[in-house]
């Protein structure tokens, strides 16, 4: 059994900037994630073809907080402006480079984080909590922590957290769309499409981006996501079947229909717990004893902004206790 002040699930953005404040101010701090690296939602995937940002596109801020941490990694390197033909938005845009999940790793440095370390159960043990882990094949350690913090899905939260305490049923109030994303290369520049082309119900797709438009990325490369709404009646649709259908829109949408040629690479990847639909309104959530916690962007609002603030919200308050 492995011991620590706080643990943190998830090394997502909100987590990786929970863990990121309170270990700088000397607490004990683990986190565990699923996966084998840290970003979460902001991800990269690496193909032959070039490599493909297929959660977030791009990061904006309202906030002087993530202005901070953004001006922080543009200064290291790690972001970049992006300023795509299509641009819908005055603001700026922000990207990782070479990829988003270039941020997450950014912040995972000096972390002490398991990765390939799934949460399964959380129980309580006299006044601390014993965390219950899978690794990807087999059972992985218990945890023993005094605080313990899902930085995960509200939906996923709510699985681990209301067992322990009733609440946490506020988070049944959070409402969360899936989202079917295709990850698209040519062997050749797509004449006449910009870099960026939105559209909205009734459309498959809703958004269609050059990736490749991005700073340090190379390839004819393309995101697409498809739309909430599209995304949620195809959530159990076979992947080839999800995959031609996007590309299908894709011709539509670009108005190349039967001159779109076919792709030389094409994946695709199901994010059941994409984007915001309904908050909890509310910075964090807690329970009455300032033990259990919940953090992410489905506290405020379906960006990463609101990730952090939510993670910076609570860092303060643990602090504060
Ligand atoms: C398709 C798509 C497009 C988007 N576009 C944009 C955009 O353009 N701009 C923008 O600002 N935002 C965008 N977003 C939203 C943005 O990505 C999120 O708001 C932000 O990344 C959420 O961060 P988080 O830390 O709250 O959650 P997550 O990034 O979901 O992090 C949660 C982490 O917890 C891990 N985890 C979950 N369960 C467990 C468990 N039981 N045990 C261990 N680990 C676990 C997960 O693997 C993950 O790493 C988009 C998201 C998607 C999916």
């Amino acid at each position: 059994m492995i011991e620590t002040d706080i643990l943190v699930i998830g090394a997502g953005l909100a987590g990786l900037t929970l863990a990121r404040v309170l270990a700088g101010h000397g607490e004990k701090v683990v986190v565990l994630e699923k996966s084998k690296s840290p970003g979460g939602r902001l991800s990269t995937r690496r193909s032959d073809f070039g490599s493909f940002d297929h959660g977030a596109q791009y990061l904006t801020s309202r906030t002087s907080g993530f202005t901070s941490l953004l001006n922080e990694f543009s200064q290291s390197g790690d972001l970049a402006p992006w300023d795509p033909n299509g641009k819908d938005s005055a603001r700026s845009w922000w990207v990782g480079k070479p990829g988003m999940s270039e941020i997450g790793k950014s912040m995972a440095r000096d972390l002490d984080i398991e990765y390939d370390t799934r949460v399964i159960g959380i129980v309580k043990q006299d006044r601390k909590f014993l965390v219950h882990t899978e690794g990807r094949s087999e059972a992985g350690p218990d945890y023993l922590a005094s605080r313990v913090v899902p930085a995960i899905p509200a939906p996923q939260a709510l699985e681990l957290l209301t067992p322990l305490d009733p609440a946490f049923v506020r988070l049944k109030k959070v409402a969360m769309a899936p989202c079917w994303s295709a990850m698209l290369a040519f062997d050749a520049r797509l004449q006449g499409v910009p870099d960026l082309i939105r559209g909205q119900e009734p459309d498959v797709l809703s958004l269609i981006a050059r990736n490749g438009s991005k700073p340090a990325r190379t390839g004819e490369t393309f995101v697409l996501h498809a739309t909430p709404q599209w995304s949620r009646e195809h959530i159990e649709s076979e992947r080839n079947a999800v995959k031609s259908a996007m590309v299908s829109a894709m011709r539509v949408q670009t108005g190349l229909d039967e001159n779109l040629p076919d792709p030389v690479h094409c994946e695709v990847h199901r994010w059941l717990y994409a984007l915001v639909e309904t908050p909890l309104d509310q910075p964090f959530l807690g329970n009455r004893e300032n033990t259990l916690f919940a953090c992410g962007d489905w506290c405020i609002g379906g960006r990463a902004e609101a990730a952090h603030q939510s993670a910076q919200a609570l860092a303060r308050h643990i602090m504060s206790l």
